[in-house]
């Protein structure tokens, strides 16, 4: 056998043949060659510590012990090399806040409200430390790339533009300071504002200050703190939360109307079903004939025709609402857990017999039962019997 290396190059790393092993240990390493086992604990026959070794690789590498120079506490890096992290990074600080953070005056504790907590700044050092935001990692100073990114991803295809480009905006803004869970910004693109970040709700809070002020605070501080009564002007952007809200009452306005007509596209949901798209039609048609229906229908007379393009006029369905009709206990939302969504106006469902189409709110998890789930980007979805779950887009 080829001859090993003790790992512990620092203060051993001695080269030997594998006879010089203990007898324990080279008869252990005789069967993991020949298992090819990339993975084993031997012993260094000069130090006598244990090594992890992979005999595929022929290779061995530390186990439980490590170099104590590289252990030694960590050199803080120097303004310069931050500099570059930052310059590498593609952070640009405003000159005069940078300079700030590098002087003497720097003062970490800020009054934004006068009657709530002082705000923390960050030190150069802390900015340029990495920090989680649902699972990646980023630059304290550009965390709110983090929490701008996912609802980009998820649903900035959907966002009106003004509002995609809030987002993206805010995306870029520098983040200074925190307190609690209330992030402190400056906002680049509006002559460096400074505003209040709340991840739990994805609110802006104005504070009415500029980043020169922050800076300059030593002689003006308690007259700025009083100026800032602007706290109520919260601005909120739309993130997830007041775009559910929104589109809640939109649907909520609609039950009144025609909900239904119009077109929609039509995908499948189904992973390994790539059908093509179909387009359905939905028109509203006359009311049923209470005479010629089950005595249960005739709490909703409503009805709508169905039209798919490939099946043409031929296949021409008719559609009613789901009952609902709690006089007479007919609720055909409980079998699938929603009839508080539909009270709510949040869940409006029709029937077609061999084939139900739903409509609540866009990027929703709809759950059956509490048990099943799923995701609609639309808000629209359909399940048809043997064909499985569908996604419509309203597209007139
Ligand atoms: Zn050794």
């Amino acid at each position: 056998m080829k001859e090993m290396i003790c790992p512990y190059s620092w203060d051993c790393g001695k080269r030997f043949d594998p006879i010089e092993l203990s007898k324990f240990d080279y008869n252990f390493l005789q069967s993991a060659v020949e298992k090819k086992m990339t993975f084993m604990i031997i012993h260094c026959p000069n130090c006598s510590r244990e090594f992890k070794f992979d005999t595929v690789q022929w290779k061995a590498d530390e186990f439980g012990y490590s170099n104590p120079e590289h252990s030694k506490k960590k050199v803080k890096k120097t303004t310069k090399q931050l500099a570059a992290v930052l310059n590498k990074a593609k952070i640009e600080i405003p000159a005069p806040y940078f300079e700030y953070l590098t002087s003497n005056e720097f003062n970490s504790q800020v009054s934004v409200f006068s009657d709530e907590e002082d705000f923390i700044l960050y030190d150069l050092h802390e900015l340029c430390e990495k920090v989680k935001v649902d699972g990646k990692l980023y630059f304290t100073i550009s965390q709110l790339k983090g929490f701008t990114q996912t609802l980009l991803e998820v649903i900035g295809d959907d966002l009106p533009n003004t509002q995609y480009l809030q987002y993206k905006t805010l995306a870029d803004c520098l983040t200074i300071g925190y307190e609690n869970t209330r992030i402190l910004y400056i906002d680049n693109s509006d002559h460096h504002s400074v505003r209040i970040f709340h991840p739990d709700g994805g609110d802006i809070e104005e504070t009415g200050m500029v980043c020169d002020e922050i800076i300059n605070r030593k002689k003006q501080v308690f007259e700025i703190i009083d100026q800032c009564t602007c706290k109520n002007s919260m601005k909120k952007l739309f993130f997830l939360f007041t775009i559910i809200v929104s589109s809640m009452s939109y649907a909520q306005k609609k039950t009144g109307g025609d909900l239904w007509s119009g077109s929609y596209v039509v995908t499948s949901k189904n992973e390994n079903q790539h059908a093509d798209t179909d387009t359905l039609i939905i028109a509203k048609t006359a009311d049923a004939d209470p005479d010629k229906i089950p005595a249960k229908y005739e709490s909703d007379l409503a009805r709508w025709t169905l039209t798919s393009a490939k099946g043409g006029d031929k296949e021409k369905q008719i559609v009613n609402r789901f009952l609902f009709d709690i006089k007479n206990k007919k609720d055909a939302y409980a079998e699938f857990g929603w009839t508080d969504l539909h009270k709510s106006g949040k869940m409006n469902c029709i029937d077609g017999g061999h084939f139900f189409i739903c409509q609540t709110e866009p990027n929703t998890e709809v759950r059956f039962n509490k048990e099943e789930k799923f995701f609609t980007k639309t808000g629209i979805f359909g399940i048809w019997l043997h064909y499985g779950l569908v996604e419509l887009e309203k597209i007139k």
